[in-house]
């Protein structure tokens, strides 16, 4: 008497894409005992890899397959320098251009997401925290929703199957885990097709906090490998200054994106396409190749010293604070390059 199956969330099914659920690798069982009802499979963020995947682990022969640009028209995308004062950005981005508008503000663990609602709600910004460890959850995700208070300061727990339309901002308090992540979790913001802007607050050092995260689930150890690729991959989207973020994020897709469409209009077009900045290409190699020996030569004679990245872009600028010329390394080839 079963006319279909449908699998929502079909992404889940294949090893390849970060969200992988071994349960629904298990979910070829359906061809295996229903060979005859037919299967729908239904999914907003595959690559071309994991879409042949879940064809191939739900036994899927020749199905009809319905695709769509993965491109959203209406999202204005952004990168920003994430400083210490990142929370008072924020206060300042929503009262002077979101003001009274719907916006989720996505922050990486349970203690920022508190902190960050708090601070929001001094400032008098109607908002609130979400996150596992709070018990009335789902009265908070009705409250916003329906319009109670605007801003929802939530960890990446929030958001599957929610369909608000009209949310006018996605802030990314920290760096995404992954380019599909961020891909999803802006995606929330413009359903209903006005415009709406994703803004993501960017520094180098919460890689290494995201990364010891993930270091610390030992049980997936097998599968670190390939969530710090993710993350290298959301680092080179947000380092990148010069090329188009539509391009960037829907090539990863298997898509091929023209950066015209995206310089059309300037209401909607991305932060570095929008941008006025000049850039000059150069060969960078002789000093990448010197930063490299200079980074072994001192980490040869000084071992087990740590050095931070700053120190050495203090020497390649030719900086001289007590501690690099104590060190004599202000006599190094690479000082003042
Ligand atoms: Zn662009």
């Amino acid at each position: 008497m079963i006319q279909r199956f449908v699998i929502d969330e079909a992404h889940c099914v294949s090893q390849w894409d970060h969200d992988f659920r071994p349960d629904y690798k298990r979910l070829s069982v359906l061809r295996v005992n229903f060979p005859k009802v037919p299967i729908m499979a239904l999914t907003a963020t595959a690559t071309q890899r994991v879409r042949m995947d879940i064809l191939h682990q739900l036994g899927m022969g020749s199905p009809k397959l319905f695709l769509q640009s993965f491109n959203r028209p209406n999202l204005k995308y952004e990168v920003r320098q994430k400083t210490k004062a990142v929370v008072k950005d924020i206060i300042e981005l929503i009262k002077s251009k979101f003001k009274n508008m719907s916006g989720i503000v996505y922050c990486l663990s349970r203690n920022d997401c508190d902190a960050v609602a708090a601070e929001l709600f001094k400032s008098g910004i109607k908002s609130a925290a979400y996150h596992a460890g709070i018990n009335n959850r789902e009265e908070v995700q009705e409250a916003w929703i329906n319009d109670k208070f605007k801003v929802i300061c939530a960890t990446i727990a929030f958001g599957m199957g929610i369909d608000k339309p009209d949310v006018r901002f996605v802030i990314h308090h920290s760096i995404p885990k992954s380019i599909e992540g961020y891909y999803q979790e802006s995606g929330r913001a413009g359903r209903d097709g006005e415009i709406s802007w994703c803004i993501l607050f960017y520094c180098y050092k919460d890689m290494h906090r995201l990364k010891r995260m993930m270091m610390k689930d030992v049980d997936n150890k097998h599968s670190w490998a390939t969530h710090f690729d993710n993350l290298f991959r959301m680092v080179h989207y947000c380092e990148n200054k010069t090329d188009c973020r539509r391009v960037w994020m829907l090539a990863y897709f298997g898509e091929i994106f023209e950066r015209q469409l995206c310089l059309n209009d300037p209401r909607t077009s991305c932060d570095n396409c929008f941008s006025k900045e000049i850039f000059e290409m150069r060969d960078m190699t002789a000093d990448a190749k010197l930063i490299i020996q200079c980074v072994a030569a001192i980490v040869d004679h000084k071992s087990r010293k740590n050095f931070t990245m700053p120190y050495f872009v203090d020497i390649y600028k030719g900086a001289k604070p007590q501690k690099i010329v104590a060190a004599g390394h202000d006599k190094l080839v690479l000082h003042g390059k």
